[in-house]
């Protein structure tokens, strides 16, 4: 049975209750997980309270030492982490292995810089007197993750806050806490102080909340939904509590009639199906000039067709199960939606019926036209293997298009037009703009989103801002 990671030591929930896990391919119980509750949060932030002094009194070259050795030491164990991945959340293992890859890389980028970021001097006009700006830890963080992307994303938290000198308490989502247990304990292995790391399960709604609305937690890094991240918004706001939150997106993604049409239609589909389409950056809209669009489509529907959902452990396969029965029945019903309203399906669309799929949550991948501006699956976002294609005039009518969303996460555009490249990057809302690339998260670049899709950045030496506190010292030397 699965313990949390408190205070350098593995440890039971205060009631002793537990959960199972449940493998999202097949149905059965992977292990049982501990159901923390508020006093569980309690502990591991008193645990993460202890361990700052320690922290504080550490080197920035120490911490970038700590965080290499954590590298090392979890990719001496990451085919069997890769394998508990794919168990409880449902990801291909040659997906796993990738997120697993992905977290080391995060982990790697904040080892170099730890020890390479800086305050500043201000020259100031008073007579011998000048400024320097610290940067000094917060303190206590807490990191709240989602079950997409389990590990990449608490990564996101872990590498910038121990960079920076905090200590942190994770809490993963409930129903994929199992490597990420196991990677927290790992990671205290570095020689990190006890309670530099740990990692709590339970129900958001508690333990999370505990984490959100406890004082002597100085900053909350949240990824999830829309929803619930208003709320965390909320709180934070009323304790004047620091917070970024990364939230849901509806990426749009604009191929021109000048479009290299074939690598359009790869990385579109990789940017769209992968993880089976629950990512938060995914392609969820696509525009298409009027010239190409025939091309692109057919092109794309090859590409499509070609994904055949199957055991996610097996290293062929590149589509498993969705992660949850929830989450299976909501792209169904965003496409069942989009149909009603007289979309015409050229892909699949449909729940995985038969012997094979009889257990666990399975969906044919599927590919939309004729999809109407007011339909679900445009308006909200959609988190799972299905995708609409438009047919646009030019670049001011895709841009328009993309933008009208409530969302403003990612988006693209593929085009040999410097022109209409910059013209797209500058007119886009979006956190991020991706000109003949894949929809992907550089640990270098600054990720984040605007409008629904929330405030503050993570990954790239911006991310560490968000972790220090700047403190103006004003020195009168005379
Ligand atoms: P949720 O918001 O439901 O959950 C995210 C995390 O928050 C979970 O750990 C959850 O715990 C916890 N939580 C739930 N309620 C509270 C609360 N009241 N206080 C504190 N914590 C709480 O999101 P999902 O897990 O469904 O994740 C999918 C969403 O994440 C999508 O919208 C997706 O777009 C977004 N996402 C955004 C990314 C970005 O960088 N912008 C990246 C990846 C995903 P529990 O599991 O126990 O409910």
């Amino acid at each position: 049975m699965a313990q949390m990671w408190i205070a350098g030591e593995w440890q039971d929930s205060a009631s002793g209750e537990t959960y199972d896990i449940i493998n999202p391919a097949n149905g059965e119980k992977v292990d049982n997980a501990p159901k923390g509750n508020a006093d569980d949060a309690r502990r591991a932030i008193a645990a993460a309270e202890a361990a700052l002094g320690a922290m504080a009194a550490s080197s920035a070259e120490q911490r970038g030492l700590w965080l290499e050795k954590m590298v090392e030491l979890v990719r001496e164990r990451k085919q069997e982490l890769a394998e508990t991945l794919t168990k409880e959340q449902g990801k291909p293992i040659g997906e796993a292995n990738t997120e697993m890859e992905h977290f080391l890389h995060g982990l790697h980028f904040y080892a170099g810089l730890a020890s390479k970021y800086r305050g500043s001097y201000v020259p100031l006009p008073a007579k011998d007197t000048y400024g320097i700006v610290m940067k000094q830890p917060i303190g206590v963080c807490a990191g709240i993750v989602p079950w997409n992307f389990p590990i990449t994303l608490m990564g996101t938290k872990i590498g910038p806050a121990i960079a920076a000198g905090n200590s942190i308490v994770v809490k993963p989502a409930s129903s994929t806490p199992l490597t990420a247990l196991k990677v927290c304990a790992l990671l205290s292995e570095a020689g990190v102080p006890k309670g530099a790391i740990n990692c709590i399960s339970g129900p958001g709604g508690v333990v999370g909340e505990e984490l959100v609305q406890n004082p002597k937690v100085r900053r909350v890094a949240f990824t999830g939904e829309s929803a619930t991240g208003r709320h965390i918004g909320e709180v934070c706001g009323r304790m004047l509590k620091r917070v970024t939150l990364e939230l849901g997106g509806s990426d749009p993604m604009i191929v021109c009639d000048d479009a290299n049409v074939e690598e359009a239609a790869k990385w579109g589909t990789i940017g769209r199906y992968y993880n089976n389409g629950q990512a938060c950056l995914a392609v969820k809209r696509v525009f298409v000039f009027d010239s190409v669009y025939e091309e692109f489509l057919d092109k794309l529907a090859a590409r499509v067709k070609r994904y055949k959902p199957a055991d996610p452990l097996n290293p062929k396969t590149w589509m498993g199960p969705m992660h949850s029965r929830a989450q299976r029945d909501e792209i169904g019903e965003q496409v069942e939606d989009a149909l009603a309203r007289g979309a015409k399906a050229v892909v699949g669309g449909q729940k995985l019926e038969g012997a094979e799929y009889a257990r666990g949550n399975w969906f044919a991948p599927a590919l939309l036209t004729d999809v109407p501006d007011d339909a679900r699956i445009v308006k909200e976002e959609s988190f799972g293997p299905a995708l609409p294609v438009f047919r646009v005039r030019d670049l001011d009518e895709a841009l328009e298009k993309a933008n009208a969303s409530d969302y403003g996460l990612g988006s693209s555009i593929w085009t040999r037009n410097l022109g209409n490249a910059y013209k797209a990057a500058e007119r886009i809302e979006a956190g991020n703009v991706w000109v003949n690339s894949l929809h992907y998260g550089y640990d270098e670049m600054p990720f984040g989103g605007v409008k629904a899709s929330g405030i503050g950045r993570e990954h790239g030496p911006e991310a560490l801002d968000y972790y220090l506190e700047p403190k103006g010292v004003v020195l009168n030397v005379g």
